[in-house]
């Protein structure tokens, strides 16, 4: 990757925002042959998330030459559990999935967001087509042939396709004029990381509770992630306590499966929403990971969903080059969009309904989820066919 550049230059692509989903894009885009920018401040990734990497992601990273970097540093997930801890009159029976009812040696790995941007940074430094500007996208003007970028420093350049990867906030997003339709949820998720003296078996168990799950997935040793869906003041109320109280607090919600609990460094407190944006793309930008989707965390499907935005677009923009198109022509961002829509929408649906079942105290929807999981739990090809589209969609290829 280039530090130094000349300014004005003109790129294939920029790609705006250097979180979890822009790095992905940035690498894969370079990859593919497409001269690349990427405008990233660079600096440590700031907060204690981890990332429960299903199905295509990880061979995804790994055609990206990432994951061999970082594999180490994960924990397979090879059983998952679904426990209704509701006190509520009809309960769904537990549900236990295992990876070998699909043939698979593991579901996926979880991983701490932190050590996967190390390694995607380190793939990142290594690719000549890569351009890496330390700063911010100031404002992004768009043009009938290409479109104009001035970062907080000063610089310009300009870009035929620009994949807005900027997040929640978008820029990237004003500037194609695509409007965004946002619902808060009114839950809050506490995330922390703990060790415990029991071994998680490599199993990832969901505590479905009136405010919301509470998943405990496994990290590498006797270490495990929480992310703990809760009411705001209580997820706040929670965080501030001191570690031995929400180590308590914790293992009372696990039911002592690990044992006991000992809180790591470090606990956020995100605020949950469902962000849809009108439009995937329009007027030269592609969106990407959280500009394209914001849903909560269930069933681990943000970032998922945001590297598969990544690899579509570097293989859209790839061939759009191959056959002499402009790469940000409006017909290249129409194939992209038709490519990420299905998967987007119907993904945010399944989230939403899963968590609207979850915390409603009206009776049919609890009988009608219970029966769901009733079905899950004795009906062997649905559960099969559950386990195979919870982690990557059926009609992908890879
Ligand atoms: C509690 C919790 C648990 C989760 N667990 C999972 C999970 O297990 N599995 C999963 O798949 N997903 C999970 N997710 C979702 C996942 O964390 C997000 O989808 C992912 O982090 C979003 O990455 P991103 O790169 O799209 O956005 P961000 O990480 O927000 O990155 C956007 C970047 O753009 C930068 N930026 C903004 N504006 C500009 C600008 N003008 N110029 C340059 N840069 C700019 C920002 O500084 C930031 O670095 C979870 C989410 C939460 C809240």
């Amino acid at each position: 990757m280039t530090e130094t550049r000349p300014a004005s230059q003109n790129y294939h692509t920029a790609v705006v925002g250097g979180g979890p989903a822009g790095l992905a894009a940035a690498i894969a885009l370079a990859q593919a042959g497409v001269d690349t920018a990427l405008i990233a401040r660079r600096s440590p990734y700031a907060d204690n998330r981890t990332t429960a990497l299903l199905g295509g992601s990880v061979d995804f990273l790994q055609s990206l030459d990432v994951w061999r970097r970082c594999c180490d540093d994960a924990a397979a997930l090879r059983t998952m559990r679904l426990v209704d801890d509701t006190r509520r009159l009809i309960r769904s029976p537990e549900v236990k999935f295992s990876s070998d009812e699909i043939g698979m040696e593991a579901f996926g790995y979880n991983i701490e967001n932190r050590l996967l941007m190390v390694a995607m940074e380190a793939c990142a430094a290594e690719l000549p087509n890569l351009v890496r500007i330390d700063d911010e996208a100031e404002t992004i003007a768009t043009g009938e042939s290409s479109i104009a970028i001035t970062t907080k420093q000063g610089q310009t350049l300009t870009a035929a396709l620009v994949a807005g990867a900027d997040g929640r906030h978008s820029l990237c997003r004003e500037a194609a004029g695509i409007g965004v339709k946002r619902r808060d949820l009114g839950q809050s998720a506490l995330t922390l990381n703990v060790t415990h003296t029991r071994p998680h078996g490599n199993c990832s168990t969901e505590f479905h509770t009136e405010s919301g799950p509470c998943v405990f997935v496994p990290l590498p040793g006797e270490r495990s992630s929480i992310v703990w869906v809760l009411k705001p003041d209580e997820a706040e109320r929670l965080k501030s306590l001191d570690d031995q109280a929400l180590a308590i607090a914790a293992e009372k919600q696990s039911h002592s499966i690990l044992g006991k609990l000992t809180v790591a460094p470090g606990r956020h407190v995100f605020p949950l929403a469902i962000e849809n944006p009108d439009h995937l793309a329009a007027k030269r930008i592609a969106l990407v990971g959280e500009a394209a989707h914001v849903l909560p965390p269930i069933g681990a499907q943000g970032l998922n969903m945001g590297l598969r935005d990544a690899a579509d677009l570097a293989e859209i923009a790839r061939d759009a080059l191959l056959t002499g198109t402009d790469p940000g022509d409006d017909a290249v961002l129409q194939r992209y969009a038709r490519a990420r829509r299905a998967d987007v929408f119907s993904r945010t649906f399944a989230v939403d309904m899963a968590n609207r079942t979850l915390l409603s105290d009206f009776l049919p929807a609890q009988s009608l989820r219970a029966a769901g999981m009733h079905m899950l739990n004795s009906v062997g090809p649905l559960r099969r066919l559950a386990m195979r589209e919870g982690l990557s969609p059926s009609w992908r290829g890879r």
